[in-house]
């Protein structure tokens, strides 16, 4: 896997290895993060830069919508974890090991869903990118076939999930071991939690896709996958999945 910069500062590799492997996804030390996208946020924790310009994804998801999916929403998230840990011990832990500390404890509902909430954002913006989608290649493609049986069963069993969250949540491609399956969560909860390995999600909270799509999920999903899932991303979490 080529080990190019994907977003401001973190390669594939350290971004795979964080969210994959490791307790320091988007802990985004400060010595990784350029100066002006520190100089944006503050407390402990930052807000990745999107990998694409906001208005990238267009026209399957508006710059309209990016714009207040990320500056509103994913910066809301970060601004509201900043503001729950300042003083308390989740100060000095990477954002993982905020998710969870705070998965279980009493009374920690707040920082969980805002501290998952970014973690999920960031994950759901690089599983995305202009000009994706479609059935897979590499090993991917394979891993998919062999899991799944064929694409188009992957693409309803993952359309199936995403339309079957009550409610607010999320769809997911997971590694479980060296087995890929779709799963979904409500609300900010994470496969992670489960011991499962993220490799692609699709936001399905309203304020994904309303002002596009309005009551239109299934609409919304569909051209997704069928045109802005980034596979070599999720080609590079199987392999760090050892699949
Ligand atoms: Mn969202």
């Amino acid at each position: 896997m080529e080990d190019r910069v994907i977003a401001s500062g973190f390669t594939r590799r350290e971004f795979m290895k964080a969210s994959l492997a490791g307790c320091t996804l988007l802990a985004l030390s400060p010595a990784v993060i350029p100066a002006e996208a520190s100089a944006q946020t503050k407390g402990p924790f930052e807000l990745p830069p999107l990998p694409y310009a906001e208005d990238a994804l267009a026209p399957v998801i508006s710059a309209r919508t990016v714009g207040f999916h990320y500056g509103k929403h994913h910066r809301g998230y970060l601004d509201n974890l900043n503001g729950l840990v300042k003083g308390t011990p989740y100060e000095k832990m990477s954002l993982e090991e905020v998710i969870r500390a705070s998965a279980s404890g009493p009374g920690q509902t707040a920082v969980f869903n805002n501290a998952a909430q970014v973690w999920n954002h960031t994950f759901y913006w690089n599983g995305m990118k202009p000009g994706g989608g479609g059935k897979p290649a590499g090993g991917i493609g394979k891993a998919i076939e062999q899991a799944f049986g064929s694409y188009e069963n992957f693409r309803k069993e993952f359309i199936a999930a995403a339309l079957g969250q009550f409610g607010s949540g999320w769809a997911w491609l997971v590694a479980d071991g060296r087995a890929l399956k779709v799963v979904k969560t409500p609300n900010a909860e994470s496969p992670i939690m489960q011991g499962l390995r993220p490799l692609l999600t699709i936001d399905v909270w309203e304020h994904a896709y309303y002002l596009d799509y309005q009551n239109r999920r299934k609409d919304f999903v569909e051209a997704s996958l069928d045109r802005l899932v980034n596979w070599a991303f999720v080609e590079g979490g199987l392999e760090r999945a050892g699949g």
